[in-house]
């Protein structure tokens, strides 16, 4: 499938265009059609399966389709829980080259560095957040994250993040979120505590198995 298949944006497309994407992996023939259609999502996929674009595309799509009815100022509408700093800006980076075209902001917070400058770049606004659990239970806790305009909720590498025991920071990031939201879970594998999670925290979710 071609990319120009998809109902997404001229800038989209021309951001793909750039990366030379050539046609749409079989992650995001299935994933993208369901995540514009507000479908909560659960996908079973291994990295360097084009999973990212998977649910950066349609996201970066859906907050373009909502400027108009938002009110100016940037507030975070999307978040992507990932477990390591690496992949946290690796995400980021897919989300920073598909936006290009666009004025939504980006931002990632992990740990292992100061505070202050994630703090500095939350102040100035952000549309969509990239973090590591235990960074934004942190700047949660300083008032320096509000999640309250979240409409959008990515659990990436999922079964990694219970693997490294972040199951309670999960449950608590959730508990700063609005209940009506769009949740998409993304796994290499789907082992039992990961249908559990899924069961908890999705609604009627969509499956996609690659
Ligand atoms: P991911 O599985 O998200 O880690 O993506 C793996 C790699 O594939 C990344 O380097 C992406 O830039 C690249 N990629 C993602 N989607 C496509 C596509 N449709 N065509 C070619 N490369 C892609």
């Amino acid at each position: 499938m071609q990319f120009s298949d998809l109902p997404l944006h001229e800038t989209i497309l021309r951001a793909i265009a750039q990366e030379n994407y050539r046609t749409a992996t079989p992650v995001q023939e299935k994933a993208i059609p369901l995540v514009l259609a507000k479908k909560d999502v659960i996908v079973s996929a291994q990295t360097g399966s084009g999973k990212t674009a998977a649910f950066a595309l349609p996201i970066i799509q859906m907050l373009l389709d909502g400027q108009n009815s938002e009110k100016k100022k940037k507030r975070i509408k999307a978040l992507v829980v990932s477990p390591t700093r690496e992949l946290a800006l690796q995400i980021e980076e897919n989300f920073k080259n598909y936006s290009k075209f666009t004025d939504l902001k980006t931002t990632t917070v992990y740990g292992g560095v100061s505070l202050n400058p994630q703090k500095e770049a939350l102040k100035e606004g952000v549309d969509i957040l990239i973090a590591t659990p235990g960074r934004l239970i942190d700047l949660h806790m300083q008032e320096q994250v509000d999640l309250r305009s979240l409409k959008m909720f990515v659990l990436d590498e999922a079964d990694l993040m219970l693997d490294m025991g972040f199951i309670n920071d999960v449950k608590k990031i959730e508990s700063y979120c609005p209940q009506k939201k769009q949740t998409l879970l993304f796994s290499a594998t789907m082992p039992e505590k990961i249908v559990a999670l899924a069961n908890r925290t999705l609604i009627n979710p969509e499956k996609v198995e690659i």
